[in-house]
């Protein structure tokens, strides 16, 4: 925005946020306990994790390894050393009353990651991605939310998760943009294979939001700290998907600017984003750092990573994959995004486009098979074990044993309805191709048949040539290429 395009009284929106991501590690943070998922409650706990006195943590060297991939991947500085605190804060999830966390020195600072919108790229700074242990999660019973619930239950078995907290500079200038952010957030941390975004509560968002005058932004479209610190916000908590924080923070945008315009001020305080209102509802007035009263963690040595970082590789990460794909395989940018979109579907298309044709196995990935996926609600990683059966697929097509028609409609969907495998289904349902002697037989026939019909051709109609297909179709059963049988027609009738 240019300072000429402002009007007196517009106001912008600025949003910061804080994601939380579990980092996929097979043991807790601080001790042995497992993360998968327990069967019962309290099941993955040990002296550790439930705080109990005297208990020492040992930091989990694979948690550390997942940092710096993720600092590496957000082109961060990581510092050799860096250190452990205890933030402290009274809250039946927290057994020890404080949290392991890192403070004034994380693992990495001063990274960047870039997002497109509206097909414009930009970087969104990332001020700083720190280490630290998950908390237990409370279970309010009867009666639906905190404040309404007859009792609470806690359950340890998430506390210790290793946890990245990873902030952004108040650089987001809408709830889209924010959405864009955490769905290339989340293609970065799974091509790092650091995280699973399908576990439940894998990624949570805390987001501030503020309004401020447009007059204040700069030509760069920058906000100076003074403006920043001039206006109230709001953190909205509890937000646990891109398109909740899309939503969340529309309603809170909204919430603002009508506050503002009728001459309100707006409160600086927590609000929860209450997914089944759809609305935000008002908290606490919010901590400031002092509440927290950290202080180093003394049971824990200094965290070093010196010479390690180095040996630490991450792979191509998507936006580079993307621009890769598009050059090398010579794909628009919807299919090169699609193709991308998890590092599984990337390398099955990779797979793919070295045996047969890319622009076919473009197609049959990213139309077809997401396509079928994406109806069904089932994730490429279902079908783990048996991607080698939609390549012979894609085989089957590429050596035009069945048309593409029949693959798609009749086999790919019944592969992913019952679990057969495409040759069986070729067969069972008599798929296979009609020998091309066949098929001109039936060319021959199907004009013999129907003088008619020839002579509608002969004399231009159109729809003359559609019937004569249509019979040589139903005399191969189907199985013969509509495309193919009307070029032989034509051949045969031009003679
Ligand atoms: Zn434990
Ligand atoms: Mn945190």
């Amino acid at each position: 925005m240019t300072a000429q395009t402002v009007q007196r009284g517009e106001l912008v929106t600025v949003i910061g946020l804080e994601v939380h991501v579990q980092l996929e590690t097979e043991t807790k943070i601080f001790c042995g306990c497992p993360t998968a998922p327990a069967d019962e409650p309290n099941e993955h706990v040990c002296p550790v994790c439930l705080g109990l006195p005297g208990a020492l943590p040992v930091c989990n060297e694979a948690a550390v390894e997942a940092a710096v991939k993720i600092g590496k991947a957000i082109d961060a500085e990581i510092p050799e050393e860096t250190r452990f605190h205890r933030k402290n804060y009274f809250y039946p999830d927290l057994p020890k009353n404080f949290q392991i966390t890192q403070y004034d020195e994380p693992i990495c600072q001063a990274g960047e990651l870039e997002i497109n919108v509206e097909g414009e790229r930009r970087a969104v700074e990332i001020e700083r991605a720190h280490l630290e242990e998950d908390p237990g999660s409370l279970q309010h019973v009867g009666g639906g939310g905190i404040d309404t619930a007859e009792y609470t239950l806690v359950d340890y078995n998430r506390a210790g998760t290793p946890l990245m907290e990873i902030v952004t500079a108040p650089d987001f200038r809408s709830p889209s943009e924010v959405r864009a952010f955490l769905a290339e957030l989340e293609e970065v941390l799974e091509y790092l294979g650091v995280f699973d975004a399908e576990r439940d509560g894998s990624l949570r968002v805390d987001a501030n939001l503020s309004m401020i005058p447009a007059e204040e932004v700069e030509d760069d479209g920058t906000i100076g700290p003074d403006a920043l610190a001039a206006a109230n916000r709001t953190e909205v908590k509890n937000i646990s998907s891109h398109k909740g924080a899309e939503k969340a923070l529309a309603y809170e945008e909204t919430r603002q600017k009508n506050a503002i315009q009728r001459g309100r001020a707006v409160e600086q305080e927590t609000r929860h984003w209450d997914e089944s209102r759809g609305i935000t509802v008002s908290m606490r007035s919010k901590e400031a750092e002092k509440d927290y009263r950290y202080f180093e963690e003394a049971d824990l040595p200094p965290l070093r990573v010196s010479g390690w970082t180095d040996e630490i590789e991450i792979p191509e990460l998507p936006r580079a994959r993307r621009e890769r794909f598009r050059e090398e395989y010579e794909l628009g940018e919807e299919a090169a995004s699609k193709l991308t979109s998890t590092k599984q579907v990337a390398d099955f298309y990779e797979d793919l486009a070295s045996e047969f044709d890319p622009d076919l196995a473009a197609t049959w990935v990213a139309d077809e098979l997401l396509g079928e996926l994406n109806y069904r609600d089932m994730a490429i990683t279902e079908l783990e074990g048996r991607l080698d059966e939609v390549a012979r697929l894609v085989e089957l097509v590429a050596e035009d044993e069945i048309t593409a028609k029949n693959a798609k409609e009749v086999v790919l969907r019944t592969m992913l309805d019952d679990g057969e495998d495409p040759d069986s289904i070729v067969d069972a349902e008599g798929l296979g191709k009609t020998g091309e002697g066949e098929v001109q037989a039936a060319v021959e026939e199907a004009i013999e048949e129907n003088p008619d019909a020839v002579e509608d051709y002969h004399a231009g109609e159109g729809g003359a040539i559609n019937f004569l297909v249509g019979q040589v179709m139903q005399k191969t059963g189907g199985s013969a290429d509509p495309g193919d049988v009307n070029g032989m027609l034509r051949e045969e009738l031009s003679d």
